[in-house]
């Protein structure tokens, strides 16, 4: 039955996934709280505008990627694309401006309309950082500090460069943006559609096209950095040595862009070749001009955002479970005693499997399936007795342990 099967590009997350998935946040957030990033959750849909304006109408995201609809009260309203744009929309609509800087970790699903391959879907997941209010350099430092400690702390980073980039204040981008231009327009017949198509709206994006022609032209064309004023190449200046001082490695990149206008300065990734076309794990920037485009006052920011489930591919192993204690009856007549012990043990910080059903044997089974270290078996006459038989199941000894000393023995 059709509608029995999930919707393309999206996918369940069950067993091993949803433990890798969890694994990615808990250590992300984990990592996020020691730089004092705090939980950020905005609702999964928005009002359109809050990404078409600064998105844009050209940029790829809006033009080809959103899910936007109208609800029955006739609101148009968009599913989020990615999560910038919103953790703006709640520094405004929420008047915490005074508060200034801001620190916020997220994480969610996001939604694009887009191509469903490995590593590309159209509900996928991201964590992310923001930073508001601080202009500073070292602010650009702390974000991507924070986020190779991330990948660190996953135990990835060893597959994974960070390539860093600036895009300069907008000064230096108009300026490029005019050289830029002027070059592409010699060949405007040669681009392929979609750079042409950029070239009056969005011509920093065509230095990133993926089409062979295009890059061969690239290879001419004039290179940002020689455009940059002296503010701009000062603050790339102080990025790097920050970077340098914590002795965190990368590579500079002239064509990494992020293609929205209000991306300035410092542009990076984090990639990987171990997972084929899609190894883009993290990506983010500076992206002082956002919220001012979206009607509040000048306010900077910098942040990243990563693919969750990009990032859970490259876990070597799925993080371990607890191991169980398995409580379990020999028959009817001590199941009730059972369910009670099974919970006194919970309230104990114990994790518990209790057997529901089945032939001792088969508990016994189902205790060794998922891993317990303990069964606790009662039956009748060892309760007449207060006892239970306490079996450690990888020793293989078991042994008759008083019923009032069970928690005491077994709880964390
Ligand atoms: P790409 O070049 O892969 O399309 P992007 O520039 O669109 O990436 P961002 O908007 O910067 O990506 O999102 C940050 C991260 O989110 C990406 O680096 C990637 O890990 C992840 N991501 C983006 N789109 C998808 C998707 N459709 N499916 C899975 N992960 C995604
Ligand atoms: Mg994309």
């Amino acid at each position: 039955m059709a509608e029995l099967r999930p919707v393309r590009g999206t996918h369940d997350l069950i067993g091993e996934d949803a433990r890798r998935h969890r694994a990615v946040i808990e250590t992300a957030r984990a990592v996020a709280e020691r730089y004092r990033y705090e939980d950020i959750a905005t609702p999964i849909f928005e009002f359109a505008e809050v990404f078409t304006r600064p998105l844009g109408d050209t940029s790829d995201i809006v033009t080809k990627e959103t899910y936007t609809f109208e609800d029955r009260g006739g609101e148009k309203l968009t599913l989020r694309p990615e999560n910038t744009a919103a953790v703006c929309r709640a520094l405004l609509s929420n008047g915490l401006l005074q508060n200034l800087p801001l620190r916020f970790f997220y994480a969610g699903p996001m939604f694009r309309y887009e191509r469903p391959q490995k590593g590309r879907q159209r509900q996928f997941h991201q964590i992310g950082i923001e930073l508001l209010g601080a202009p500073e350099p070292f602010g650009d430092v702390e974000v991507i500090a924070c986020g190779a400690r991330v990948l660190a702390e996953l135990g990835i980073a060893a597959d994974i460069t960070l390539e860093l980039n600036t895009l300069g204040d907008a000064e230096s981008r108009t300026a490029y943006r005019d050289e830029l231009v002027a070059y592409l327009r010699r060949f405007e017949a040669d681009l392929s559609e979609d750079s042409r198509a950029r070239l009056s709206r969005n011509p920093l994006r065509i230095l990133d096209s993926k089409d062979e022609g295009d890059r061969e032209l690239l290879q001419g064309a004039p290179v940002l950095e020689d455009s940059l004023n002296a503010a701009s190449r000062a603050f790339f200046v102080e990025v790097r040595a920050g970077l340098d001082s914590l002795a965190i490695p990368y590579t500079i990149n002239p064509r990494l862009v992020r293609g929205l206008d209000y991306y300035g300065h410092t542009a990076f990734e984090f990639a990987t070749t171990a997972l084929g076309a899609q190894g883009t794990v993290m990506g983010g920037g500076r992206y002082d001009g956002l919220v001012e485009m979206m009607g509040g006052p000048p306010t900077a920011g910098v942040g990243w955002a990563a693919g969750i489930e990009r990032l859970a591919m490259l876990l070597a192993e799925p993080p371990a479970q607890e191991r169980p204690v398995a409580v379990i009856s020999v028959d009817e007549s001590t199941s009730l005693e059972a369910l009670v012990l099974a919970e006194e043990l919970r309230a104990a910080n114990v994790v518990v499997e209790h057997a529901l059903r089945g032939k001792v044997g088969q508990r016994l089974k189902r205790a060794a399936r998922a891993r317990a270290r303990y069964a606790v078996v009662i039956g009748p006459d060892e309760l007449a007795a207060g006892q239970v038989q306490l079996r450690d199941l990888d020793r293989g000894e078991q042994e008759a342990v008083a019923r009032v000393d069970l928690v005491r023995r077994l709880g964390a």
